[in-house]
């Protein structure tokens, strides 16, 4: 059966003619005022798909938008204006300005202007397409890895697949880490002060939003180069750490999604810069990997004994089995 990527390969990836960049990043490049280049992306999320039904109205409006600003902060782009195609079971009035004050609460803490869309009735689905601007010449793209480059990530990953573990009774999370990874999954925060302060200095960047190494695997086959994580290296979070079950902690570690952190790679002289950026920004970045050449396309782990863990996670695919 066709991938969620074997569609978009096979009848929408187009080379382009006026656009600085096309298919396959975060955003699409389209030209802006001089030296300026404009970042395009769109995001949908689908009830019964994305989030469940009966999630809270104002949490969906939050992340809405941020799983867009996301996608802009990881070109290094900063957030200008969205769209917002809105479609809905029945105009429940009640719910509308829940999700409104979600939507318009991370809009304007980010300078956002919804400046259009379309409201329709159907099934409950909510698409943004979100604008953002960023020098042509400091985008980050996820072309731009080199061997000998290191592999950094934001934050952690894994609490938001922690809370959805839990939503499905597959664990039981309870006080501060079941709050902390709901939070997580409900209302992530884009890194979009990161993405900025990453122009000049990241070689390549994505956000990661299916699973660590589905999405690096990005990286590594538009670079050409492979990517080599130490497991061991990986940040957890202390509900993370709490888990008992080793399986499910590493499959949501390395393969969870809905982390929206940034993972980049940058030159191992980078580094002082890197370390300085995070405590200017008190965020946590960590070096979790290095850039090499042995499988082009490939993203490897390794586990603290040296050797490759053979992992086959593929990450999130819409139609993939
Ligand atoms: P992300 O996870 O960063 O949002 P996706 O994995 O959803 O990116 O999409 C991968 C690439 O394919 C992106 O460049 C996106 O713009 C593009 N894309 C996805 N669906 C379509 C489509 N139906 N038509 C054209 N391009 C698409
Ligand atoms: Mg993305």
């Amino acid at each position: 059966m066709a991938s969620e990527f074997d569609i978009i390969r096979r009848y929408f990836n187009r080379p382009v003619k006026r656009a600085l960049l096309g298919v396959g990043d975060d955003c699409a490049l389209i030209e802006g005022n001089a030296g300026e280049a404009l970042a395009v992306t769109t995001d949908m999320l689908v009830e019964d798909r994305h989030f469940l039904r009966g999630t809270d109205a104002l949490k969906l409006g939050h992340k809405a938008l941020a799983v867009n600003l996301s996608d802009l902060a990881a070109v290094g782009a900063a957030p200008r204006y969205a769209t917002l195609a809105l479609s809905l079971p029945e105009a429940d009035e009640t719910w509308l300005a829940q999700f409104s004050r979600g939507l318009f609460g991370l809009a304007d803490t980010f300078g956002v202007e919804i400046i259009g869309g379309d409201t329709t009735r159907g099934p409950r689905t909510i698409s943004i397409t979100a604008i953002g601007a960023v020098p042509a010449d400091l985008v980050l793209r996820r072309d731009g890895a080199r061997v000998g480059d290191e592999v950094w990530l934001s934050g952690c990953t894994g609490d938001a697949a922690l809370a959805l573990a839990h939503q499905r009774l597959e664990i039981n999370l309870s006080g501060a880490a079941l709050a902390h990874c709901l939070t997580r999954l409900q209302t992530p925060v884009p890194c979009v002060a990161l993405g900025l302060a990453l122009r000049g200095i990241a070689t390549s960047a994505i956000d990661v939003s299916d699973g660590l190494v589905a999405d690096l695997g990005h990286i590594a086959e538009r670079s050409g180069v492979a990517l080599e994580l130490r497991y061991a290296d990986l940040p957890q979070s202390r509900a993370l750490k709490g888990c008992a079950d080793a399986r499910l902690v590493q499959q949501c570690l390395l393969a969870g999604g809905d982390d929206y952190e940034l993972a980049f790679t940058a030159r191992p002289d980078a580094r002082a810069k890197i370390e300085q950026l995070a405590a200017d920004l008190g965020l946590t970045l960590t070096c979790i990997g290095k850039v090499g050449a042995a499988e082009p396309g490939q993203v490897s782990v390794i586990d603290p004994a040296g050797n490759d863990m053979q992992l086959t996670y593929k990450g999130f695919d819409h139609f993939g089995s």
